[in-house]
């Protein structure tokens, strides 16, 4: 696939999961859709989703997730420096680690 086709198609499930987020709280039926749309992209056309726009998907049960209404974050404890990700729809709570950039 060229460069510029992937590309655009990165960038239209930018969009698509940036108006998923903001219609979560008032739509959350067409947030849903936006969300699955994104997906679908991605899978179609056999693309990685970008780091960025993959966070916003459960993964175990690869629903859309918001943070602070259907997902809980919370700082991990211990001495790898990590956000914990609960999944309000599987209860499912995942770790990711954040890499020091220093
Ligand atoms: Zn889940």
């Amino acid at each position: 696939m060229k460069p510029v086709i992937k590309a655009l198609l990165i960038e239209r499930m930018g969009i698509l999961i940036k108006n998923a987020t903001s219609n979560a709280r008032v739509h959350p039926e067409l947030a849903q859709r936006q969300a699955m749309l994104a997906k679908r992209l991605s899978t179609k056309y056999r693309i990685r989703m970008p780091y960025e726009l993959r966070i916003h998907y459960c993964k175990r049960c690869k629903q859309f997730i918001v943070p602070g209404f259907t997902a809980r974050i919370r700082i991990g404890r211990s001495n790898v420096k990590s956000i914990r990700i609960t999944c309000n729809f599987c209860n499912h709570t995942y770790r990711k680690i954040i890499k020091n950039k220093f």
